[in-house]
């Protein structure tokens, strides 16, 4: 053998010593945690951890500097600190792996998140008065579609613009709901707000510009009431799934996610639709998953095809604004569709027999 090949082979052994002694740390670990548990003592231990680091840098005569022993050593602790954690309890409420089937959402009657079913919702951007609610509601009937949006609670980007009729606008929304039998969902932006919404909406909208106010999610995860939670104008796909287990994780297991654009540097649109979000999250997430291709494109031209698009690769739902005179409207003006456009893109949608919207 060579002196090269000779080293291989010590190295080799070096390996496996190694490789022997970290497994018998990792169980050592374990069984510690197990006494901890039954202690109900906090697994871990910082004052321990300074004080093993410690003695490895007294104990190290290199040529390692101490540094990086107590990095590499660092590394070791975590993985075993890692194997204490039920590894149940590491994955996320919303995970595909942690529920494997689909969540179907009831709204009432209505159901959210049946393959090859998915769901409308329609309306305008913002609730301006009966009339103009009544006049979209009855537009919606016509097309057999069962749940009408309105936002009532405005987030806009100016204080000066129209804020919406607050909890006047949802009075608004529940009477034409019911006058019409339809499903309706608005957005809440305040935390003491929900428990007040739940008597009127049947779906709590959390918009873009909320998905991080974790005091609003927290809120929402305490009622019973389906969630339809929009994703952040600036946030990952990880970011809104950590979004959705916050209302996951305090009870209300009625979610639904929602890709509405994100902000990147391309002007030709309000935002761009990130449509591969939609198998991501479908993949990652047991969740019902919607397209808003309103606030995604900013462009009347663009619905269309890209609520074509949503139903193609597999959205659970597409939302679209809807008004009497989108010329007039309070927000939203450019990119609402009329009645009449609005006939015509369900009949162009239908008739692209993708799936029956
Ligand atoms: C809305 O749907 O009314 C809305 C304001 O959308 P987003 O939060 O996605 O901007
Ligand atoms: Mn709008």
């Amino acid at each position: 053998m060579s002196n090269l090949e000779q080293m291989r082979a010590e190295l080799q052994e070096l390996n496996l010593q190694l490789l022997d002694l970290m497994n018998q740390r990792a169980a050592l670990s374990k069984a510690i945690g197990e006494v901890k548990r039954k202690q109900g003592t906090n697994k871990f231990d910082p004052e321990f951890e300074r004080h093993m680091l410690n003695q490895i840098a007294e104990h190290n005569h290199g040529p390692f500097e101490d540094s990086t022993v107590q990095h590499l050593f660092k590394q070791i602790f975590k993985a075993c600190l890692d194997l204490q954690q039920d590894s149940s309890k590491k994955l996320l409420l919303v995970s595909r792996k942690k529920k494997a089937e689909d969540t179907v959402v009831q709204i009432g009657d209505v159901k959210v998140g049946v393959a090859g079913h998915p769901l409308m919702i329609a309306g305008p951007c913002s609730v301006e008065s009966l009339e103009q609610v009544r006049e979209v509601a009855k537009a919606l009937k016509e097309q057999g579609i069962g749940v009408l949006r309105g936002g009532a609670f405005k987030p806009r980007t100016s204080p000066y613009d129209f804020q919406g009729l607050g909890v006047e606008g949802l009075e608004i929304l529940r009477q034409v709901g019911d006058e019409f039998g339809l499903k309706v969902i608005s957005e809440i932006v305040n935390p003491s707000d929900i428990e007040m919404a739940t008597k009127y909406v049947d779906v709590i909208q959390i918009g873009a510009r909320n998905m991080q106010n974790f005091e609003l999610l927290k809120a929402a995860g305490r009622v019973n009431t389906p969630v339809l939670l929009k994703r952040g104008l600036s946030a990952t796909i990880e970011e809104f799934i950590y979004a959705a287990e916050y209302i996951l994780s305090n009870g209300n297991t009625n979610v639904m996610l929602c890709e509405r654009g994100i902000r990147t540097y391309e002007k030709a649109t309000r935002n761009t639709l990130d449509i591969s979000a939609v198998p991501i999250l479908k993949q990652e997430t047991h969740l019902p998953v919607f397209v808003d291709v309103t606030h995604s494109t900013g462009r009347r031209d663009l619905l269309l095809p890209t609520a074509r698009a949503a139903v193609a690769i597999g959205a659970d739902g597409v939302m679209v604004e809807v008004h009497p005179d989108p010329e007039t409207a309070l927000s939203d003006a450019k990119q609402q569709l009329s009645i009449p456009q609005f006939n015509e893109f369900m009949s162009e949608l239908r008739a692209t027999k993708l799936s029956q919207i």
